[in-house]
C-alpha cells in the first residue's frame, strides 16, 4: 500500500458517500492505532468501554450544540440507512386508524411513502413527479390531514438538486422529515419536527450510521408489540446501544461536528453553502449552454443538477472533468444530466475549479 498525501486529494463532487473534511481524515488517521492513548483502535474497543462511553456522548452533544436541541429532543445513532427509517417511522406512529401525510418531492420521498403503505393509511398531500420533479409543492397545494399522525417531506432531494428552503406549514401536526443529504448544513427551526433522520454518508461521516432526532412526546404513539430493534422507545432508553452500534461511525460524526464547530456552527456553514451554490448557479444562469433542471425557487444548496444540449455532450463532459480532477459529476439515470454535490466539507475552491473548467467547455463545445 502506498501513502497517499493531501495533494493527492481530488475534487469529489459523489452524492455520497461523499467528501469528508480533510482535518477529519487526518485526525482519525492519526489516532487510528492508538485512540487518545489508550493502545487500541476505535474499531477494536467495547461499545461498553468508558472510552466509546466518551464518544458518543460526545457525538450527541455535538449534534445538540449545533442545532440547539431542547432538552425533550433524543439523539439516536441506528443502523439500516435512511432507508430502514422509511419503514421504522409508519411502524412507530401509524396504525389502521391513524394516518400519515406524504409529500412527494422525489426518488426518495416516494420510497419512504411505498413503506409506509404497507404499514397504514397514507395519504399523498402533494406529488412535484409531473414535471419530473424539479420543483417544490406550494403551501395550497398540500391536501393536509389535521388529524394526521405525521407529515413526511424529504427536505432535501438529493437526485433531483430541489429543496424545501422553508418548511410547509403543518400547524399541530409534526413535521417527519429525511434531512439525509442536508443535515446540519444550515440552521433550522427544530420545534417544527416530531422526528428528523439522515444517513450518515452525505454530510455526516461514513456510511452504516443514521442519525435520528425525535421528540419526545412521538414516543408515546410508539404501539406495544414492535421488534425490538425497530422500536424508538428501545432505542431512547438503551441510548443507541442496545446492540453493537457502528462505533467507527460515530467517532467520525463527533470529529465532523467539531470540525463544523470550529468553523462557527451552523450559521456560518449555511452561509459557506449559500456561496458555494450561487457560484455554481450562476454559472449555470449565464449562458444558454447550461440548463438547470430545478425551478430557481426550489434549488438545491447541496446538489446542484444541470443539462447540456445533448447526451453526448454531457457523457463527454463528465469524462473530461473526471480526467481534471473533478470526480462524480456524472448525474443519476432517472434525471440525466450533471449532478454536482456540494456538501458541508466540500471546499469552495473545488466549486471555482468546476465553474472555471465549466467556461473553458462552453467555448470549446458551444
Ligand atoms: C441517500 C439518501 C437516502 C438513502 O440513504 P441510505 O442510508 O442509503 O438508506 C434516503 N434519503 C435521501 C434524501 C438520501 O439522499
Amino acid at each position: 500500500m502506498t501513502t497517499a498525501t493531501t495533494t493527492e486529494r481530488i475534487y469529489n463532487f459523489s452524492a455520497g458517500p461523499a467528501v469528508l473534511p480533510l482535518q477529519v481524515l487526518e485526525k482519525a488517521q492519526s489516532e487510528l492505532t492508538n485512540l487518545n492513548g489508550i493502545g487500541m483502535s476505535i474499531m477494536e474497543i467495547s461499545h461498553r468501554s468508558k472510552a466509546f462511553e466518551e464518544i458518543i456522548a460526545r457525538a450527541e452533544k455535538g449534534i445538540r450544540d449545533l442545532l440547539n436541541l431542547p432538552e425533550n429532543y433524543h439523539v439516536l445513532f441506528l443502523q439500516g440507512g435512511a432507508s430502514l427509517q422509511f419503514s421504522m417511522v409508519p411502524m412507530n406512529f401509524l396504525s389502521k386508524d391513524r394516518s400519515a401525510d406524504y409529500i412527494l418531492t422525489g426518488t426518495w420521498s416516494k420510497k419512504a411513502a411505498k413503506e409506509a403503505k404497507r404499514v397504514g393509511p397514507v395519504n399523498i398531500a402533494a406529488t412535484a413527479e409531473d414535471g419530473n420533479f424539479k420543483r417544490i409543492p406550494r403551501q395550497e397545494e398540500l391536501k393536509l390531514d389535521e388529524q394526521a399522525a405525521y407529515v413526511h417531506i424529504t427536505t432535501n432531494n438529493t437526485i433531483h438538486g430541489t429543496q424545501w428552503r422553508k418548511e410547509p406549514e403543518t400547524g399541530n401536526v409534526p413535521i417527519v422529515a429525511d434531512s439525509s443529504s442536508e443535515i446540519l448544513s444550515r440552521a433550522i427551526d427544530v420545534q417544527k419536527y416530531g422526528l428528523i433522520y439522515g444517513g450518515a454518508q452525505k454530510n455526516l461521516g461514513p456510511s452504516g450510521v443514521t442519525v435520528v432526532i425525535i421528540r419526545d412526546d412521538m414516543l408515546k404513539l410508539v404501539p406495544d408489540g414492535l421488534h425490538t430493534m425497530l422500536d424508538y422507545r428501545v432505542q431512547v432508553e438503551n441510548k443507541s446501544l442496545y446492540n453493537t452500534p457502528n462505533t467507527f461511525g460515530i467517532y467520525i460524526i463527533d470529529l465532523v461536528c467539531q470540525w463544523i464547530r470550529d468553523k462557527g456552527g451552523l450559521a456560518q456553514m449555511e452561509r459557506e453553502n449559500e456561496a458555494k451554490a450561487k457560484l455554481l448557479y450562476d454559472a449555470i444562469d449565464a449562458t444558454d449552454f447550461y440548463q438547470g433542471h430545478a425551478e430557481r425557487e426550489a434549488r438545491s444548496l447541496m446538489n446542484v443538477t444541470f443539462r447540456l444540449p445533448s447526451e453526448d455532450l454531457e457523457k463527454q463532459f463528465a469524462k473530461e472533468a473526471t480526467a481534471a480532477q473533478l470526480d462524480g459529476l456524472k448525474g443519476h439515470r432517472s434525471v440525466g444530466g450533471l449532478r454536482a454535490s456540494i456538501y458541508n466539507a466540500f471546499p469552495r475552491e473545488g466549486v471555482e475549479a468546476l465553474v472555471s473548467f465549466m467556461k473553458e467547455f462552453e467555448r470549446k463545445n458551444g
